[in-house]
């Protein structure tokens, strides 16, 4: 068939590919959405457990009412109401068993929210409330005008800077931390957690509410995703590895080459991988170009997550974060979920986020941890036998937030004139995350839409 104008090949099956594909299919694009897995979804994806008959998820994903272009997406395609929006933020935390406090702003219009639930959050003494409040709304002037200090700055230096004691860091500011941004607090920038702040908790109410799938992560979005672009004329591809992609003489990409021999061409091409996939497609010379060889200082972070089927439920919530324990949160799916299995009554998920120290242990070890911080936490469970346990390890969950690694990160524009990126480690202002690889799906489909003029 001949190569159009508005044939595009978007390469990666994951948010930030089918939220690109999505956007030019709207656009009126013919588009390929080329997937080398099985299935669609990347990093967020979910499969059903045989034996249990539970969806499992790789790992639990958290959105937030600030994730804007993601819900805009989701809208789309059509996908909102498998969404469950809580109405406001509303975070229990355990600080030992039965110590909890709960993070609930309060009624007042955004950023002021904010403040009720800093200063009645009873982990902390008052002065160290406020002392908090205060460093809160500190880092959102220092975030107007000092970015760039911000920029050079880690987490933990910001807190130096902001005078917070050991425990609003411990209880409040490296909790935050670590599970926006996927990494030790002496690590991660400062300046992705004053843009975490700011967008989820100093803006509207609204945005500071959690939001969850209560279906599999890859029901959420990945059949309706592919619904629509293939009612608009376009193709949705699983098991197609992209191996390479080829030039014509004017340096232009002219065929994505794929390993079962394949080839196929488009006038404009959206390179939807990860960083270190991205290069193995380039040949050597592209790889060369300044542009291309900076993504080699992007590292990346792990992310460590346990499922547990018990023989009882343990706890009401919904999910619990743990204070001072290896485990960081607990997500209980009989809560999250609408659509359960018959074999076990609980089943509890678990997630450690910057897992560097844990990633290499072995499943039993790290199950062994989760349930033992689960029995500190809970006494319930201290009754509750374990039916079955699965570990995932995501080695490369996110690119490590570090502020050189953000300093690397591309925009969606390369010096390949028909060659556009998008995945959440895109220079968005924001740390690695759904948010993040959506909207840099949408910035590549809106370049292409400019460059060809529609
Ligand atoms: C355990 C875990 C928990 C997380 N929790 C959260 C959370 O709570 N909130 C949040 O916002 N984010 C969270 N994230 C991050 C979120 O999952 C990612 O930001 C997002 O899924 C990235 O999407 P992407 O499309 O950019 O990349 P990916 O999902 O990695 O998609 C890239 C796709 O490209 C495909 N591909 C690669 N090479 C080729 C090739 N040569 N040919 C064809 N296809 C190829 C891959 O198979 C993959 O499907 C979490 C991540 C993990 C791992």
């Amino acid at each position: 068939m001949a190569v159009e104008a508005k044939d595009v090949v978007v390469i990666g099956g994951g948010f930030a590919g089918l939220a690109a594909g999505v956007a030019l299919a709207e656009k009126g694009f013919r588009v390929a959405v080329l997937e080398s897995k099985p299935g669609l979804g990347g990093r967020a994806c979910s499969f059903t457990e045989p034996t249990t008959g539970d969806f499992v998820d790789n790992g639990q994903h958290v959105l937030m009412g600030c994730y804007h272009e993601t819900l805009r997406f989701l809208d789309r395609i059509g996908a909102r109401d498998r969404l469950i929006f809580h109405r406001r933020l509303e975070i229990e935390m355990l600080d030992g068993p039965g110590r909890r406090a709960t993070l609930r702003t309060s009624r007042l219009p955004g950023p002021f929210h904010m403040t009720g639930a800093l200063l009645r959050y009873r982990h902390l003494t008052i002065r160290e409330r406020i002392r908090l409040m205060l460093g809160g709304m500190r880092l959102m002037r220092l975030r107007r005008r000092e970015r760039e200090r911000l920029a050079r700055m880690s987490v933990a230096e910001l807190m130096d800077l902001l005078g917070q004691g050991a425990r609003a860091r411990q209880c409040f500011w490296y909790p935050l931390a670590l599970a926006t941004l996927n990494d030790d607090p002496e690590l991660a920038s400062a300046a992705l957690l004053a843009e975490v702040l700011k967008r989820g908790f100093f803006s509207r109410r609204s945005d500071s509410a959690f939001v969850y799938s209560r279906v599999g992560l890859s029901d959420l979005y990945c059949g309706a995703a592919s619904s629509l672009i293939d009612r608009a004329g376009g193709v949705v591809a699983p098991r197609a590895i992209v191996d390479g992609l080829e030039f014509d003489d004017s340096g232009r990409i002219a065929t994505v080459r794929l390993r079962d021999g394949g080839r196929l061409g488009a006038a404009n091409f959206v390179a939807a991988v990860p960083p270190q996939n991205l290069l193995k497609l380039l040949p050597e010379a592209a790889v060369a170009d300044p542009f291309f060889s900076r993504l080699q200082a992007l590292q990346s972070s792990p992310i460590v997550c346990v499922h547990l089927w018990l023989d009882r439920e343990v706890t009401d919530s919904a999910f619990v974060g743990f204070i001072g324990t290896t485990t960081q949160w607990l997500f209980n799916k009989r809560r999250i979920f609408e659509r359960h299995g018959e074999r076990a009554p609980g089943y509890l998920s678990f997630v450690i986020s910057g897992a560097r120290k844990l990633v290499e242990s072995s499943n039993d070890e790290l199950a062994a941890i989760v349930i033992n911080d689960l029995r500190a936490m809970i006494p319930a469970a201290r009754e509750a036998r374990v039916l079955k346990a699965i570990v995932i390890r995501e080695k490369h969950a996110t690119i490590a937030p570090d502020p050189l690694s953000d300093r690397s990160r591309p925009a969606v524009v390369t010096p390949i004139d028909n060659l556009f990126l998008a995945g959440d480690w895109i220079q968005t202002g924001l740390p690695a995350t759904i948010e993040s690889a959506v909207t840099s799906g949408h910035a590549a489909a809106s370049a292409i839409a400019a460059r060809v003029g529609a």
